[in-house]
């Protein structure tokens, strides 16, 4: 493709002077600008089919963020051999994991920090979208659907909750009403089942919280939801379960490449080796790539904020809803970069509302803003206006990983040749990762076996991961025959989720050996009510120091450093 033309288009929309160059996989874009957004909107201009663009144009002025990592420093991994080396435990990686685990391998997962799901895995929506705003074959696509139609399945194996609730998307014109025939076509040929058009009459049945100017609805019912940290955690539970190693506060800083392989691997606990490796570094895979010597696609973060209302909000939807395209909106909100959001139910009962997307250059910065959460509101209130903004009780953001040419990339390196990629995965990612973590485990035994190795099927592997107790909702007389067995279920410790100390000491009991507050919370929900573990926390700090043994000033949070405790200010003697 001649590229002088794009050139020359974005020296006159932006002034800036880009240099290409290309190689059969990639555009490489190098040059100077003063607005990340333009930087992202330039490298976007060079997309083009059968390449990745590798944007490497540089923000006046910004200096890159240094990578949180962890301080640790041990030997722990230091000389070990490994089948398989997984980078990242997200939903991609622990997904992977455990489905690599179906083979008779030694698995290592490594994840550089204190648990799993704590990158958009742990910061995300937790639809399980029916594909319906996708409208070209992509992977995207392709795994989409494929994933949500055995999301019920996998959940069930894992013990995690899962509801298939379907969403309305609201019109607020004729016209658009109109063109979505085309979409109820398009969702036929893709396989997504049951998409229909309701009219203004249904739409204000079935969601009596809707604006009146809907004049009618797309109704999607293979929609679901689900907790996505609570499935990334229930898929490295199971991999571990079935053999497994999970390493947490590992982080991958070097590789040695030998004979077009990756040869070792460098952390901070260690250097090893790996017949094979698998990257799922969310918004750093394109960093591993290049530490494999295998640049070829550029990681571009985008950060989406979610508001989270309260368990006892009223005036909420019935459904999961959002706001189609509208005549006068259309791509003003996120500027076409997110499927818009909605007003989002989740597996506890309350709801979110977001997210928004804003392009950002810091990988790691899930920072809230007051323009972000006035748009988020803004934004759905109009659609279901008994919303109310003292409902809201927290907030959080997430980045997304998006390519330039917004698809996945699941593939094995066509240079490095026992290198297999899992980037770009942006949203659906947590619907597509029961469909892909099946292909890229396929991938991996293909190419040990094509290497000489001998893979067997795993005869002892175990799907079924059990789902934790989870008291509150069981009948008083299930409740009552849980605490004669152990009276730690009678004791509440988080009063606004009804968490009792025997789910806290089962969920530090977990096979990943996470001891943290928020490790708890993100288990077994203390702490993510009302009052946000303004109770609970200095109790579960407690918990957490008599069940690890240590002292209660070693306790963190989360990350190591993230000490709750730091010392003693009074001491009463008893
Ligand atoms: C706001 C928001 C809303 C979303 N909503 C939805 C939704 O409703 N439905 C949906 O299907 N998808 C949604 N997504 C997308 C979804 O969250 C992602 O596609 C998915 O979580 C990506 O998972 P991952 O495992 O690939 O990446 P991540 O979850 O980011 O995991 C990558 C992991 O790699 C680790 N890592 C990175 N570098 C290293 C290293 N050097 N060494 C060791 N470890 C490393 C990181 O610490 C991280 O834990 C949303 C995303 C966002 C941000």
């Amino acid at each position: 493709m001649n590229f002088d033309k794009i050139v020359k288009q974005v020296k006159k929309l932006y002034g800036v002077d880009v240099t290409v160059k290309e190689d059969e996989r990639s555009v490489f874009l190098a040059g100077r600008c003063d607005n990340w957004a333009d930087v992202v909107a330039i490298g976007k201009m060079f997309v083009t089919e059968g390449k990745h663009v590798v944007n490497d144009i540089v923000l006046n002025g910004y200096v890159e963020q240094p990578e949180r990592l962890p301080q640790l420093r041990d030997n722990a991994l230091d000389g070990t051999q490994w089948d398989v080396v997984v980078i990242g435990g997200g939903i991609s990686g622990c997904a992977v994991a455990r489905e690599l685990m179906r083979y008779d391998l030694k698995v290592l997962l490594v994840e550089k920090h204190s648990d799993v799901a704590r990158g958009a895995s742990g910061a995300n929506d937790g639809m399980v979208h029916a594909g319906i705003d996708l409208k070209h074959q992509c992977l995207k696509l392709k795994y989409g659907v494929a994933g949500n139609a055995i999301y019920g399945d996998v959940c069930k194996e894992l013990g995690v909750e899962f509801r298939r609730s379907g969403q309305y998307v609201i019109f607020d014109s004729r016209l658009i009403r109109f063109f979505a025939k085309g979409t109820v076509k398009r969702a036929s040929k893709h396989g997504i089942p049951g998409v229909r058009i309701l009219n203004k009459k249904e739409i204000a049945q079935a969601e009596p919280s809707v604006k009146d100017f809907a004049v009618g609805a797309l109704y999607a019912p293979s929609t679901g939801y689900v907790s996505p940290y609570q499935l990334t955690i229930a898929y490295a539970e199971n991999a571990v379960q079935n053999g497994a190693v999970v390493s947490l506060d590992t982080a991958v800083s070097q590789m040695d490449v030998a004979d077009g392989k990756v040869a070792r691997i460098y952390t901070n606990r260690g250097s090893f080796t790996a017949r094979c490796v698998v990257n799922c570094a969310g918004v750093f895979a394109d960093k591993i790539a290049a530490m494999a010597q295998d640049r070829y696609f550029s990681i571009h973060p985008r950060r989406g904020t979610d508001l989270i209302l309260d368990l006892n909000a009223a005036g909420v939807p019935v459904q999961t809803i959002s706001m189609g395209p509208s005549l006068k909106s259309v791509n003003k909100f996120g500027k076409g970069s997110t499927k818009g959001g909605g007003v989002i139910r989740t597996v506890d009962g309350n709801y979110l509302l977001g997210p928004d997307a804003v392009e950002i250059p810091d990988r790691e910065d899930t920072s809230t803003s007051m323009e972000s959460m006035n748009n988020v509101f803004g934004k759905h209130s109009g659609v279901c206006p008994t919303l109310k903004r003292s409902d809201v009780i927290a907030y959080f953001s997430g980045v997304r990983a998006p390519t330039y040419e917004e698809d996945f990339i699941i593939e094995r390196s066509s240079k490095v040749a026992n290198l297999v990629h899992v980037a770009g995965i942006q949203s659906p990612g947590i619907t597509a990762a029961p469909a892909f973590s099946k292909d890229v485990a396929a991938t991996v035994v293909e190419y040990l076996r094509s290497a000489g190795a001998e893979v067997r099927p795993n005869d002892n592997f175990d799907p079924i991961r059990p789902r934790p107790v989870k008291a509150s909702v069981l009948s008083d007389e299930e409740r009552d025959r849980l605490i004669k067995s152990d009276p730690d279920y009678g004791t509440i410790i988080c009063r606004c989720e009804q968490i009792s100390l025997g789910e806290i000491k089962r969920a530090l009991r977990n096979p990943l050996g996470v001891m943290t507050v928020d490790g708890v919370k993100r288990r077994v929900r203390a702490g993510m009510g009302r009052c946000q573990g303004g109770f609970c926390m200095p109790l579960i700090t407690k918990i957490i120091a008599e069940e690890s043994g240590r002292d209660i000033t070693q306790v963190t949070k989360d990350d190591e450093g993230s000490n709750i405790a730091v010392g003693k200010i009074k001491e009463v003697q008893a």
